[in-house]
């Protein structure tokens, strides 16, 4: 892949040109748009692109190659930050987003007693599992369609938009109708047939790393979801296995501060699943922003003892309502703010 950084003042018909020239011959193109300046990036073999005639082309400030194996997902590609909305805010931006809510939909009174319960505390995004992916199969496995519905229901009392797990491609359709964010779970970082297919979907994408992946393997899979045109990713930090037992994972500080670096997409972090206790989700939630992250997203459940997964690990609403409040401190010394 080769990039055509276009000039400041280029103009629309200098750009077209450019795009015109290389689809001639044969290559694919993603275009980015900037506030600054417009980015094409041409995909394709690029031994039969003629680099010299582009460079040469009116409103052309250079032609570089991507040497990174991710193209698209790099920020020689888009040097700014991608931002986009969902709901009333802006993920990737100033503003921190925080999701919330338990990790599986277990009734429906759970989920919306959970979701009020989170909106009051200042939660923006309602999260919650209605397909869940268990280490045993004889473990609650999730409501389903029903949870979905549930999610749906949650969403039109509390109006905040809602963020579910997907785990197979066939699902992604359903899954599709009731959620505004399609969460891919760290054990289907790698279905590429399940990258593919939300990529094609267009819906928002919470992509999670691999429990064992390296950061290079995570930022391909979000590769996969925008090379179909989906460019609205984030990418979810969830901790990864190490060699230490007092906690479920170690989350790993360093992958959101290179995720900010080499890459353009917005930064989750997930210090509940990163952490495994209830302890430690505050304070690692607050080493994530301190780090860069864009938001966090954090299990809550109104009986933590009663849950069906992940009770050990999910925060009370009065805890969670503490955190954001330590937030919303701590973002300023970041220059963010919690909306
Ligand atoms: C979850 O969000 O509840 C979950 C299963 O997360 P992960 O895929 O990170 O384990
Ligand atoms: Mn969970």
């Amino acid at each position: 892949m080769m990039i055509v950084i276009m000039e400041a003042q280029a103009t629309m018909k200098e750009k077209s040109a450019v795009i015109a020239r290389a689809e001639a011959q044969g290559f694919k193109i993603h275009l980015s748009d900037g506030k600054e300046r417009t980015i094409i990036g041409i995909i394709g073999n690029e031994r039969n692109l003629d680099k010299e005639q582009i460079e040469r082309m009116p409103g052309v400030e250079r032609v570089v190659p991507v040497l990174k194996p991710f193209k698209v997902a790099s920020r020689e590609f888009n040097p700014e930050d991608t931002v986009f909305p969902i709901g009333q805010h802006d993920v990737g931006g100033k503003d921190l987003i925080i999701m919330a809510g338990p990790c599986s939909v277990e009734s429906r009174s759970q989920i919306i007693e959970t979701a009020h319960a989170v909106k009051e505390a200042g939660a923006h995004i309602l999260r919650g599992g209605a397909y869940k992916p268990r280490s045993s199969p004889y473990s609650f496995q999730g409501m389903g369609e029903e949870g979905l519905k549930y999610l749906a229901e949650a969403r039109e009392e509390t109006g905040l938009p809602v963020i579910t797990e997907v785990m197979e491609p066939a699902l992604v359709p359903l899954v599709a109708e009731y959620a505004d964010i399609l969460q891919i779970g760290a054990r289907n970082m790698q279905n590429y047939a399940l990258l593919h297919a939300v990529g094609k979907s267009q819906q928002p994408v919470l992509l999670k790393r691999g429990m064992s992946s390296l950061i290079e393997e995570w930022l391909m899979c979000a590769e996969y979801i925008l090379s179909h045109g989906n460019t609205r990713v984030m990418l979810c930090e969830r901790g990864i296995r190490t060699f230490e037992k007092y906690t479920r994972n170690t989350f790993d500080i360093n992958a959101i501060a290179v995720a900010k670096q080499m890459t353009h997409l917005p930064v989750i972090a997930d210090p509940s699943h990163g952490t495994g206790k209830w302890e430690y989700v505050a304070p690692v939630a607050k080493a994530a922003v301190a780090a860069g992250a864009d938001g966090i997203i954090v299990e809550v459940h109104p009986h933590p003892d009663e849950a069906l997964s992940d009770g050990l690990q999910s925060l009370k609403p009065e805890k969670f309502a503490k955190l954001v409040e330590d937030l919303k401190r701590l973002a300023e010394s970041v220059d963010r703010s919690v909306p």
